[in-house]
């Protein structure tokens, strides 16, 4: 139980979402889903009417427009149902879903995390503000993700599942990723993602095999957390010789690594935002290689030939097709990774 002074209510509003809390309480199958809402009746009124109660769950809070006449977040509505602190409630949140503050408390803990820019500096701007050369045609959101304050513990890595994927239990160590019992990746494979400096920034969460409903999908990523400004991998691949490689998804990054192809990158998806591009550039120069690796699947095709277009202006770019519709880096045998990689040990 963390010291009650590095309570981090932002990161357990993260953390944890509005559909985990009302299936601690047992309260979720009570409500209706209807695309990103949940509706029924209230939880903390007692009233009776089942639209009274709605919840969002891209926004992660809720709202009573019965008696309660309002709404909150993840922590309002604990502390209102057990009639505690925010603070408490903060607390019970931390045990209920097996966070962890970060090893190394500190004041910074009691501040908000860096989801917004550092101020400005007030002196005149003697110093030229570098803007990537991306920025201005950029519409997302560039603030960082911010480097999470807790750990998923308990990760099984013998869950069944990642044997079917293929993958070896040194390979899991190395991505540090597992089955997840509870909390806000429950019930399915949590992959941490690190940024570019090797800080985890979120977990994504892939169920285990095909979701039993239409409307689960197969990955998760907490709310707020923007994939577009990671590259799966990056912190590692920088690290390790060759070409760098670009794939869509984690288990084509885990299954080359395993194959002893290294540097190897995820898109998180089959496109190319401007910020991975930044990124790319940041970390190879005009001598470098790029290898481009995507699925033989219609969004993989037309990923690849944007990225190669994007990135052959820095870089040199090669896309790699494969012979059949449906193959992707995980069929790849480990020779004809190390091929593709140019032979790298
Ligand atoms: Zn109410």
């Amino acid at each position: 139980m963390p010291k009650s002074k590095f309570v981090d209510f932002k990161q357990v509003k993260s953390a944890v979402t509005m559909e985990q809390v009302l299936q601690h309480y047992g309260l979720l199958d009570d409500m209706k889903r209807s695309g990103d809402g949940l509706s029924g009746c209230c939880p903390l009124h007692g009233g009776s009417n089942p639209t009274q109660f709605r919840v969002s769950l891209s926004k992660n809070v809720w709202n009573c427009f019965s008696e309660c006449k309002h709404g909150g977040n993840v922590l309002d509505f604990v502390a209102e149902k057990e009639k505690i602190s925010v603070h408490a409630a903060a607390l019970k949140l931390y045990a209920w879903f097996d966070l962890s503050p970060t090893d190394t408390p500190s004041e910074e803990a009691e501040e908000p995390p860096r989801t917004t820019p550092p101020a400005r500096p007030t002196q005149s701007s003697a110093a030229p503000v570098r803007q990537p050369t991306t920025a201005k045609s950029q519409p997302e959101d560039s603030t960082p993700n911010a480097p999470l304050k807790f750990r998923l513990e308990h990760l099984d890595t013998k869950h069944p599942y990642l044997a079917e994927r293929g993958l070896l239990p040194e390979t899991m160590v190395d991505f540090g990723l597992g089955f997840c019992a509870k909390g806000m990746m429950a019930g399915r494979i949590a992959i941490p993602i690190h940024n570019a400096d090797g800080k985890v920034v979120a977990y994504a969460g892939r169920w285990p095999g095909e979701p039993p409903e239409a409307n689960t999908p197969k990955y998760k990523l907490p709310p707020g957390f923007k994939k577009s400004l990671e590259l799966f991998n990056l912190d590692r691949a920088i690290k390790a010789p060759g070409p760098l490689i670009i794939v869509e998804g984690f288990f084509g990054v885990m299954h080359l690594w395993q194959c002893g192809v290294k540097r190897v990158v995820a898109l998180m998806g089959s496109t190319l935002s401007p910020a991975q591009a930044e990124l790319i550039r940041q970390h190879t120069d005009r001598h470098s290689q790029i290898i481009v690796l995507l699925d033989e699947d219609d969004a993989g095709r037309t990923g690849r030939e944007d990225i190669a277009v994007r990135l052959s202006r820095f870089a040199f770019v090669k896309v790699h097709g494969f012979e059949k519709e449906g193959m992707q880096p995980e069929h790849l045998s480990a020779d004809e990774a190390l091929d593709l990689a140019g032979g790298v040990p």
